[in-house]
Order: C-alpha cells, then sequence, then structure tokens
C-alpha cells in the first residue's frame, strides 16, 4: 500500500504536465508470459499448486466462498484463516516470454500521455519488473509502477482520474487505455470507472476508457477491445 501512495504522489506532481491519457498496463500475461505459481495449503491438509492466473482466481474464489469472505481480493482473510499460500515467484518475473502484441504498444510513448505498470502482485515485485521492462528495450524510466497488493485496480484508476481537475471542474484525462488479461479486473474497471455515478461530475465530456483484453489461445495473442463512453 505504501508504494502506491508513493506513486500517486509522484503522480500528482507530475500532472503540472498537459498529459490526457493514461495508458495502464497489467503484467502477468499482459506484458509477459511467466511460469509463477502460486502453492496453497487449507487448513485441512489439502494442497494445490495454482499454475496460472485463472486457476488462481477460480480458487480463491471458491475458497472465499467457502469460508463466507467477500472482500475483493480475498488472500489475506484466508491467511488468517489459516490458508498457507505461498505467492514468492511473484516476487521475481520467472522465465518471461515477452508478448510483443502489447509491448510493441508500450515502448512507443506519445506525447501527452503516461504510461503505468499496474500490477496486482504484492510485496518487491516492482524492481524486477522494472528490470525486466529495461531488459526488452523499453525505457523503464518512462514507466510508472504501480502495485496495488491484490487491491482493486478500478479504485485506483478512479482516483487517478480525480487528481488533476482543472478549472472547468473536469478531470485532465480525457482517454484511459488499459491492457490486461483478467476478466476479473476488467469487470472491476468497467464498474467502478465505466459505469460509476459518482465520476459522472470529473469525466470530460469527450472521456473514453478503452479497454484491450489480452487473450491468450494455447501461445498464440489477440487482444480484444472493449470500450466504454460514458
Ligand atoms: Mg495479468
Amino acid at each position: 500500500m505504501k508504494l502506491l501512495l508513493e506513486n500517486w504522489r509522484k503522480f500528482i506532481t507530475e500532472m503540472e504536465e498537459p498529459i490526457t491519457t493514461l495508458r495502464i498496463f497489467d503484467f502477468d500475461e499482459t506484458i509477459a508470459h511467466t511460469r509463477s505459481e502460486t502453492r496453497v495449503k487449507a487448513p485441512d491438509g489439502t494442497e494445490a499448486t495454482l499454475h496460472d492466473q485463472k486457476e488462481f482466481e477460480a480458487y480463491m474464489r471458491e475458497a472465499a466462498a467457502e469460508e463466507g469472505i467477500t472482500a475483493f481480493d480475498p488472500v489475506d482473510d484466508l491467511i488468517e484463516l489459516g490458508y498457507d499460500i505461498d505467492l514468492s515467484d511473484f516476487a521475481t518475473v520467472k522465465d518471461p516470454e515477452e508478448i510483443t502484441l502489447v509491448t510493441d504498444i508500450m515502448r512507443e510513448f506519445p506525447p501527452d500521455s503516461k504510461t503505468f505498470v499496474m500490477t496486482a502482485r504484492r510485496g518487491k515485485s516492482l524492481g524486477p519488473i522494472l528490470d525486466y521492462l529495461e531488459e526488452i528495450g523499453i525505457d523503464s524510466s518512462q514507466v510508472r509502477p504501480m502495485a496495488t497488493q491484490g487491491e482493486s485496480k478500478g479504485s485506483a484508476i478512479a482516483t487517478m482520474l480525480g487528481q488533476k481537475i482543472m478549472p472547468d471542474g473536469k478531470s485532465n484525462v480525457h482517454r484511459v487505455e488499459y491492457y490486461e488479461d483478467s476478466q476479473k479486473n476488467i469487470d472491476d474497471v468497467l464498474r467502478k470507472v465505466c459505469e460509476n455515478p459518482e465520476l459522472d461530475d470529473i469525466k470530460p465530456l469527450d472521456f473514453e476508457l478503452v479497454i484491450n483484453k489480452v487473450i491468450n489461445n494455447e501461445g498464440q495473442y489477440n487482444i480484444q477491445q472493449i470500450e466504454c463512453n460514458s
């Protein structure tokens, strides 16, 4: 949470520049395919290895339902209940395969835009992610890293819209381009940024949210665009 706040603070001071577009990239399975696994041991002794985001989300959703947990991110509550959840693979970038369909877009930095990597990873994951970007030839000094530590990306983006309000009462952000593979996160961003009536007053009339869903079909990637003009 501390890193997230630090990055917001940096974001505010940078708002002196004329920024109209935010480009926000998820990391795992959006910028790179990695071999990160999550190993879980439930209090009843059953063990599971979750190989990807889909398996991770399915396991957490089921366990949360079983335990009556309603938090957006149930991991902390499950740990408290005695689940042993090993996320250590996510402290590094493990066996990455670059998803060039996305990184080719990322490495062009359009004027009047700011580029973010927004990961739900926990802990000290941002250093390895920035190192990896350098490795694949992306100037990491032009990228602002944010770790939501499992918390809602929709809330984080909604907060970013409210950070700089122009004299007409509207946000300086006219366009958000969001690259993401997780349907859970996409649904959350649609709810909290696209359909959120609380943002109606600050959204410029031409506000656009363009969600680029990164889909992996057995190693063949494509992007499905989901638009919101509300
Ligand atoms: Mg992802």
